[in-house]
């Protein structure tokens, strides 16, 4: 039995814009107050963890005891097959320190195009999400949606790799989709109705 919600305020444990944004529009019919760990000036931990879920639990609870407020993280991250699954967990690195996500996604084409697999290039988005209790209490979720990658990318929506993420038997990709329709099938959506099933409906 997993614990329930039952504060008003919870923390989104993200300094990610786009991420935050997306987090709001998934909690906007639970009636939940957010605040952000960029709005608290929280510090960004390292995510060290080597797994999705490893670093969604760190950051949550890194929010949880600093704050003492119910926070909830997001690790999430783009795995490519013909990469052996990066960049994954690395994701937000690869766009280096400056978010650079047009530069990213090249990396991504140019070194998928010399792997030696033909196309189309299956990849999927997984997301981990975690609400950290102040108590140190946390529950886990994780979502997945496959697809493929295409080039160039397409699309000025969504954020970071959405425009060369086509969702299998889409034919817009993350990029071109309103965000209702990502939201319909994304991996963090996933992740989310499962988070809402165990921790907010009674
Ligand atoms: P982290 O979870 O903060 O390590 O960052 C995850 C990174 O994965 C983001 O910065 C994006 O580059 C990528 N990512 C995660 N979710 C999405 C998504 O929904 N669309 C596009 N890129 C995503």
């Amino acid at each position: 039995m997993s614990r329930k919600f039952d504060s008003r305020t919870l923390l989104v444990a993200s300094h990610n814009p786009g991420k935050v944004r997306e987090i709001r529009e998934l909690l906007a019919p639970f009636g939940v107050e957010t605040i952000s760990a960029g709005e608290k000036n929280l510090p960004e931990p390292e995510e060290t963890g080597l797994t999705f879920e490893a670093n969604a639990e760190l950051k949550a609870l890194a929010a949880a005891t600093a704050s003492g407020i119910v926070s909830l993280a997001d690790d999430s991250g783009l795995e490519v097959d013909a990469l052996d699954l990066a960049p994954g967990i690395y994701s937000a690195r690869w766009a280096g320190p400056d978010k650079d996500f047009a530069r990213a996604m090249q990396e991504v084409w140019q070194k998928t195009s010399v792997s030696g697999k033909t196309q189309p290039f299956t990849c999927r988005f997984v997301a981990a999400l975690t609400l950290a209790w102040p108590d140190g209490h946390m529950e886990t979720f994780r979502g997945t949606v496959e697809g493929t990658l295409v080039w160039p990318p397409r699309g000025t929506r969504g954020f970071g790799y959405d425009p060369m993420f086509l969702p299998l038997g889409r034919t817009e990709t993350f990029g071109e989709m309103d965000q209702d329709a990502k939201h319909a099938i994304s991996h963090r959506a996933v992740a989310f109705r499962k988070l809402i099933a165990a921790c907010f409906e009674k």
